[in-house]
C-alpha cells in the first residue's frame, strides 16, 4: 500500500485562521450576493483590464512553526554587539512589566488612533503623561505626542521656523555638530521648498548672514556639552528660533533647553526603554512655547470634560492637521509613534524622577570613570565635562577598531574614534574598553583604584524640579504599575474587543505570531549604524521583504526607508522630482490630486514642493476623467504628477484607471499611487501593471503591523524601473543609489524592527492566501453594503453596484429627518461595544465601513445588527416616538456613572447600556461621557492636571 503524500500535510492552516469566514459561510455570503464563486466577486468589482493573470510568485505557505523556526534562523545571523556608537540611539532596559502588559500586549498594539475619544481615555492619559514628561524635562511649555523620529522631528522643526519667521530670510543654520542624520534628513527637506542649509560651527557663526532659525545637537553629537546661551541670546536679539536636538535623559542632569533660550527642542525618547531595534520604531518628541502651539506638527493630547463636567482627554487643536486642513496644514504627519511614545512614558512612570536620574547619574559617572582610565593609560581624549560620549584619539584608529571587534565591540569611527555608554553598561564593560585601548593588553589598574569621579560642573547643571506631578511618583512597586497599566488598557476599545471597521484603515488581524519575533533580542539590540557584516540576518529579511513587495505591487525597485504612509508619499513625490530634473524638466512642479484625497496627499506634495492643483470627482466618486485631461491639459507643460488612491477613497475600481494613467504620462506626468488601499488589490492586480510608477505601501494597514494607537507604521514605496536610481540614500550606512534623493527618515531602513512582522505574514500566507485575503476582504465589504443598505444608502458603487473592499454609508439623510449626526452615531455605537466606522472621511456626514478578510460572518452580523438596531432607534425620532433632543443617540455614550441615581430620560437604563444581547455577556462601559472639543481648543491644557481636578 502506497502512503497518501497529505497526510504528512500539517493540520495547521494560517491562511484559514487569518481569513474569518470559513468556506461555508464564505459560500453562504457569496449566495447572499447571488454568486457561486469567489473568482466571480473579482470578476463583478475588478475591471477586467488589469485583473492579474498569473499567480504572485511568492514562496509557498508555511506554518506559524515552520516560518518561526525559519525567521529564527535569518535573526541569528544577526550578530549581537556591544554597541558605544551613540549618534542618538542608546541601548536601555525594557522593564519586563512593560515589555510584556504594552509592547507584547494585543490590548495596547491593537488600538487605533485615537479619534473616537470617550473609548480611548487610557492611551490619551499614557500620551498625556509622555507630553507632560516631554514639557518637563525640556523645560519648555508644551509637547505634542510624538513625531516619527529624531531627524524629521528636527526637520518639521525647520519647517516650523520658517513658517514663523517674519525676516524673509531663506537659511537655516545646522551645526555641524548635530548627528549626522539629522543634518541629511534636513537637507533632504530643504531642497524642495527653497531653503538653505548652513552647516557649521555656531562658535564661530557669522550673524550677520540672515538665517531664520538654527538647529543645535544637546550633548553635541562628539559629546560636548557647549554652553549654548551666548549663541542663543544672540538669535532670540535678531528673531532667529533655535531648536535644540536634546538628549531625553541627559536633561535629567543638565540645564534644560527651554531654560537656556531655546524656542523647540526635538529628541528621540528610545532609550526610555524602548529597543533599538536597528532603527526604530521609537517615539521622537517635539516640544515649543505656548505661543507657537498653533504651529505644531503633529498631534496633542489635550485635556477638556465631557457632558458631566468631568476631565475628558482628546486630541487638541485638529485643525492644524493634514486631514483637516490638507495642503495648508502644519506638516504632512498622520501615523505617529504612539506605542513607543507610551512605552517611554511608561519608563518614566516606572523610574520616576528619583530612579531617571540615577540611571543618568550612573552613566555619566561611569563615563566619567571611563575617561580616567583611558587618561591613565595616556590615551588622548577631549576635554570634558562628558555625560555619555568620549572622543577618543589615537594614532592607529584602524587597529583598535580591530581589537574592538575581536572583542564584540562596536566603536563610532571617524577622525576620533566616538565611545557613548547606556543604561546597560556595566563596570565590567570599562574594564574591555580600556584594554582595547591598551592594545588588547591587560591594564594595570581596576575600578577601585580610580578616584571618585568629578560631577557635572555647576554651570551645565540642572537645578529646576521635573516630574514632580503624582503620576510619576504613585507607580513604583510593581503591582501599582501592573494595575495602572491594566487600568488605562481597560479603558480603551481594541481588536481584542470586537472588530474596528475603519475604511482606509484596515484594522486586520495582527497574528501573534506576526508579532513574536519583534521582541527577539537578535532583531532588538541591534544599533541602526551597526556594521552592515553584523545584521546579515536584518539584510535577508529585507531583501526578501523587498523582492515580494516589489513582486506584490508589479514593480522594480522598493525602498523600505519611509517610516509611515505620509512619508512614503512624500519620499515618492520627492523621487518624482529628481527624475524630472535629472531629465531637464525641473519646472515640472504640479500635483493634480482629486478632491477626494487623503489630507496626507495634499500635505506632502507642498512639502515635496510641488504646487496642488486638484480634480473634480464625478457623481459617482470616480475622478472625473474629462476634468483631469482638461487640468493635465492646461498644465502639460509643467505636470509632474497625479496622486491616486486605488481603488478610490470611494471605495470602489474606477474602471477608468489606466485611461487616468495614460492621461497623466501623455502630458510628462507620473502616477503617484497612494497604496493605503492595497488590502484590494494584492493578488488580484498590480499597481504597476496598470500604470502607476510609484506607490507607498502602509505596511501597518495591508501587511499586519499593528497600529499600536495611531503608530508604528511603516511605509515603503515601490517604484518603476527608471525611478529606481533616486531611492532614498543615507549618510551613515551606504544604500547606493548615487543620484538618489538623500534621506528621507533617520534610519537607513526605516523602523527595522517591526519589518518581520510583515515578512512573516506573507511567508505564513502565500500567493494564494494572500490573493484569497483580498477576495474575502471585498466579499466582507460588499457582504456588510448589502445588509446595510435597506437602512442607510450605500454612497458609491460601481458597475452592477459593487463595492471594492469598504463601502461608505451616507447618513446625511438623517440629519434632516431627526436631527440625527453622524457623530451621534459614532458615539452609540460605542454603546453596543463598537468602534465608529471612519467618521466624515471622505465625505462629510457619512460612515466608511471596511471590514477586512480577518472579521468573521458571525462578526460582521453583530455589526450589522447594531447598525440596524440604531436606525431603529433614529426611526423612532423620526416617528415622533422619541424625542429630538432626549434620546439615546444624543446621550451616547453611556457611562456606568451616568446611570446611577435618578432617572428621568425618556428610554430605560437598560436600552442606554445593554442594547443588544451581546452586551450582556460583555460590556465595554465608555470611561467618560460625549466630550467637549470646543471648550477643550478653547481652554488648551496640553499636561497633566494637578489631581485635584480629578475629584
Ligand atoms: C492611512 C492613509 C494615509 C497615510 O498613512 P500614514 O501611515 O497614516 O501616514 C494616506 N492615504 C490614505 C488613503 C490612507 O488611508
Amino acid at each position: 500500500m502506497r502512503l497518501d503524500p497529505t497526510l504528512l500535510d500539517h493540520p495547521d492552516h494560517f491562511v484559514r485562521r487569518h481569513i474569518g469566514p470559513d468556506s461555508q459561510a464564505i459560500q453562504a455570503m457569496l449566495g447572499s450576493l447571488g454568486l457561486s464563486s469567489l473568482e466571480e466577486l473579482m470578476a463583478a468589482t475588478v475591471p477586467a483590464g488589469i485583473r492579474l493573470q498569473t499567480p504572485l510568485d511568492l514562496p509557498a505557505a508555511r506554518t506559524e512553526y515552520q516560518t518561526l523556526a525559519q525567521l529564527k534562523d535569518i535573526a541569528s545571523k544577526n550578530q549581537i554587539f556591544r554597541s558605544y556608537l551613540g549618534m542618538g540611539y542608546a541601548d536601555c532596559i525594557t522593564p519586563p512589566v512593560i515589555q510584556r502588559n504594552i509592547l507584547e500586549n494585543p490590548g495596547w498594539y491593537t488600538q487605533y488612533t485615537p479619534y473616537q475619544a470617550e473609548i480611548s481615555q487610557g492611551r490619551l492619559e499614557a500620551l498625556l503623561n509622555f507630553q507632560t514628561m516631554v514639557a518637563d524635562l525640556t523645560g519648555l511649555e508644551i509637547a505634542n505626542a510624538s513625531l516619527l523620529d529624531e531627524a524629521t522631528a528636527a526637520a518639521e522643526a525647520m519647517t516650523m521656523s520658517y513658517g514663523l519667521s517674519k525676516q524673509g530670510a531663506r537659511a537655516f543654520f545646522v551645526s555641524a555638530q548635530c548627528h549626522p542624520q539629522t543634518i541629511a534628513v534636513v537637507q533632504t527637506r530643504a531642497i524642495p521648498l527653497g531653503l538653505e542649509v548652513i552647516v557649521g560651527d555656531h562658535q564661530i557663526f557669522d550673524f550677520s548672514q540672515p538665517v531664520f532659525g538654527a538647529l543645535l545637537q544637546y550633548p553635541a553629537t562628539d559629546g560636548t556639552i557647549y554652553d549654548y546661551r551666548a549663541f542663543t541670546a544672540q538669535c532670540q536679539a535678531q528673531g532667529i528660533l533655535v531648536t535644540v536636538a536634546a538628549d531625553l535623559l541627559s536633561l535629567t542632569l543638565l540645564t534644560p533647553p527651554g531654560e537656556f533660550g531655546a524656542d523647540i527642542a526635538v529628541g528621540n525618547t528610545q532609550r526610555f526603554g524602548v529597543p533599538l531595534g536597528y532603527g526604530g520604531p521609537h517615539a521622537a518628541y517635539f516640544a515649543t512655547k505656548d505661543a507657537y502651539k498653533r504651529q505644531i506638527p503633529g498631534r496633542i493630547v489635550g485635556v477638556s470634560k465631557d457632558v458631566h463636567g468631568r476631565p475628558a482627554l482628546r486630541l487638541a487643536l485638529q485643525t492644524r492637521e493634514q486631514h483637516i486642513r490638507r495642503d495648508k496644514a502644519t506638516s504632512n504627519i498622520c501615523t505617529a509613534q504612539v506605542l513607543l511614545a507610551v512605552i517611554a512614558s511608561m519608563y518614566a512612570v516606572y523610574h520616576g524622577p528619583t530612579g531617571l536620574k540615577q540611571i543618568a547619574e550612573r552613566v555619566q559617572r561611569l563615563t566619567t570613570l571611563l575617561a580616567m582610565g583611558l587618561q591613565k593609560l595616556d590615551v588622548t581624549i577631549a576635554p570634558g565635562p562628558y555625560f555619555d560620549t568620549l572622543q577618543v584619539q589615537v594614532e592607529n584608529p584602524a587597529a583598535i577598531l580591530a581589537l574592538a571587534r575581536a572583542r564584540g565591540v562596536n566603536l563610532r569611527s571617524g577622525p576620533t574614534l566616538g565611545i557613548s555608554l547606556d543604561e546597560t553598561t556595566e563596570p565590567s564593560d570599562l574594564r574591555t574598553l580600556w584594554e582595547i585601548f591598551n592594545q588588547g593588553g591587560p591594564v594595570p589598574f581596576t575600578l577601585a583604584d580610580l578616584s571618585d569621579p568629578p560631577s557635572l560642573p555647576e554651570s551645565c547643571r540642572r537645578t529646576s524640579p521635573y516630574l514632580t506631578h503624582p503620576v510619576f511618583h504613585r507607580y513604583h512597586s510593581e503591582h501599582e504599575l501592573l494595575r495602572y497599566l491594566h487600568r488605562l488598557q481597560a479603558r480603551d476599545l481594541s481588536l481584542t474587543h470586537g472588530m474596528i471597521p475603519l475604511g482606509s484603515c484596515t484594522m486586520k488581524l495582527n497574528a501573534t505570531a506576526e508579532m513574536i519575533p519583534v521582541t527577539w533580542p537578535e532583531f532588538g539590540k541591534i544599533h541602526p549604524f551597526a556594521p552592515v557584516e553584523q545584521t546579515r540576518g536584518y539584510q535577508v529579511l529585507f531583501a526578501q521583504l523587498a523582492t515580494w513587495l516589489a513582486e506584490i505591487t508589479g514593480f522594480a525597485g522598493v525602498s523600505l526607508q519611509p517610516n509611515a504612509g505620509s512619508q512614503g508619499e512624500y519620499t515618492g513625490l520627492l523621487v518624482i522630482r529628481a527624475y524630472h530634473q535629472a531629465r531637464g524638466e525641473q519646472h515640472r512642479q504640479i500635483c493634480l490630486i482629486p478632491q477626494s484625497a487623503h489630507g496626507t496627499n495634499p500635505a506632502s506634495a507642498v512639502m515635496a514642493g510641488l504646487k496642488v492643483v486638484p480634480v473634480a470627482c464625478d457623481p459617482e466618486g470616480n475622478i472625473d476623467l474629462a476634468d483631469l485631461k482638461a487640468k493635465a491639459h492646461t498644465h502639460q507643460a509643467d505636470l509632474a504628477a497625479l496622486m491616486v488612491t486605488y481603488p478610490s477613497t470611494h471605495g470602489v475600481f474606477e474602471t477608468a484607471i489606466q485611461d487616468i494613467c495614460e492621461v497623466v504620462h501623455a502630458h510628462g506626468g507620473q502616477v503617484y499611487m497612494d497604496g493605503a488601499n492595497m488590502n484590494a488589490q494584492v493578488g488580484v492586480c498590480r499597481p504597476g501593471d496598470f500604470g502607476a510608477d510609484v506607490c507607498h505601501l502602509n505596511l501597518h494597514k495591508t501587511f499586519c503591523i499593528p497600529h499600536g494607537g495611531g503608530g508604528p507604521g511603516m511605509g515603503p514605496i515601490g517604484v518603476a524601473r527608471h525611478l529606481v536610481p533616486f531611492l532614498p540614500q543615507h549618510p551613515v550606512v551606504d544604500l547606493g543609489n548615487p543620484q538618489g534623493i538623500g534621506a528621507v527618515a533617520a534610519a537607513p531602513w526605516g523602523s527595522a524592527s517591526i519589518l518581520p512582522i510583515s515578512w512573516v505574514y506573507i511567508a505564513l500566507m502565500g500567493a494564494a492566501g494572500l490573493t484569497e485575503a483580498t477576495q474575502v476582504a471585498i466579499l466582507n465589504a460588499n457582504y456588510i453594503a448589502r445588509c446595510l443598505s435597506p437602512h442607510y444608502p450605500v454612497l458609491y458603487q460601481g458597475p452592477g453596484g459593487w463595492v471594492a473592499h469598504e463601502c461608505i454609508l451616507d447618513l446625511r439623510p438623517l440629519k434632516l429627518s431627526a436631527g440625527i449626526e453622524v457623530d451621534d452615531i459614532a458615539k452609540r455605537l460605542m454603546d453596543y461595544g463598537f468602534h465608529a466606522p471612519t467618521v466624515s472621511w471622505p465625505v462629510a456626514g457619512t460612515m466608511m465601513v471596511e471590514p477586512t478578510e480577518s472579521e468573521s460572518k458571525a462578526e460582521l452580523d453583530r455589526f450589522c445588527e447594531a447598525m440596524i438596531a440604531i436606525r431603529a432607534e433614529v426611526r423612532a425620532i423620526e416617528t415622533g416616538a422619541m424625542d429630538r433632543l432626549n434620546n439615546p443617540l444624543k446621550h451616547a455614550p453611556h457611562t456606568a456613572h451616568s446611570l446611577m441615581g435618578d432617572w428621568d430620560r425618556p428610554y430605560t437604563r437598560a436600552q442606554a447600556a445593554y442594547p443588544a444581547p451581546w452586551t450582556h455577556e460583555q460590556k465595554f462601559w465608555p470611561s467618560v461621557g460625549r466630550i467637549d472639543n470646543v471648550y477643550g481648543d478653547r481652554n488648551l491644557v496640553c499636561s497633566c492636571l494637578g489631581m485635584e481636578e480629578y475629584s
